[in-house]
C-alpha cells in the first residue's frame, strides 16, 4: 500500500477500483466459472443445514409451548409409564443409581420379571402394574446397580421399606 495516511488511501482505493472495475468484474466471474459446482455445492450445504437449524429451532419452541399446554396430561401418562413399562422403569432407576456414583452393570430387565413372580419382601403375587425394581443392597449403602443386586417388589413394599429406619433396613439386606 503505497500510503500511509488513511484518507489519501481511502481515495487510492478508491481510484484504484474506479480504475479497474471491468477486469476485476471479469476476474471474479471468471473464478466463478471455474470454480462453479463446489460453490454451488457449499452454498447447497450451507443452506440445508440453515434449514435443519430453524427447524429444530422451531420445534424445540413449540414442544416447549406444548408441554406447558398439556403438563398435567404429560406427568400424568409418564407416571403411567413408569409403573407399566419396565424398560422405563429402569432407565430412571439407571438414572438415579448413576447420580449416586454406585456401580453400573448390565441388566437383563425381562430375565428379572421372569424370575420374580413373587414379591421378595411380602411374599404375594406382583401383578404387572405394581412391580418395581427393588435393591436388595441399597444403593445408599453402598450396594451396585447390578443384575445381582437387583429383585422385583411390589411398588408399595418398596416403599414401606424404604421409610423405614436403618436397623430394619438390614433385616431386608
Ligand atoms: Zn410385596
Amino acid at each position: 500500500m503505497p500510503y500511509k495516511d488513511p484518507d489519501r488511501r481511502k481515495e487510492y482505493l478508491r481510484e484504484y477500483k474506479d480504475k479497474y472495475r471491468a477486469r476485476m468484474r471479469e476476474l471474479n466471474k471468471q473464478s466463478y466459472e471455474r470454480h462453479k459446482k463446489e460453490i454451488l455445492a457449499r452454498r447447497q450445504v450451507a443452506k440445508a443445514l440453515q434449514d435443519v437449524d430453524t427447524r429444530h429451532r422451531k420445534e424445540r419452541a413449540y414442544s416447549a409451548i406444548y408441554r406447558k399446554k398439556h403438563r398435567k396430561e404429560l406427568r400424568k401418562r409418564a407416571r403411567e409409564r413408569y409403573r407399566t413399562d419396565m424398560k422405563c422403569h429402569l432407565y430412571y432407576r439407571n438414572y438415579h443409581a448413576k447420580k449416586k456414583g454406585s456401580t453400573i452393570g448390565p441388566i437383563n430387565i425381562q430375565a428379572l420379571v421372569e424370575r420374580d413372580s413373587v414379591c421378595a419382601i411380602c411374599h404375594k403375587h406382583i401383578p404387572a402394574r405394581q412391580r418395581s425394581i427393588d435393591h436388595i443392597l441399597p444403593i445408599s449403602k453402598g450396594g451396585a446397580h447390578i443384575q445381582d443386586n437387583l429383585r422385583i417388589v411390589h411398588i408399595r413394599c418398596n416403599l414401606a421399606r424404604n421409610n423405614r429406619g436403618a436397623a430394619q433396613l438390614r433385616l431386608f439386606a
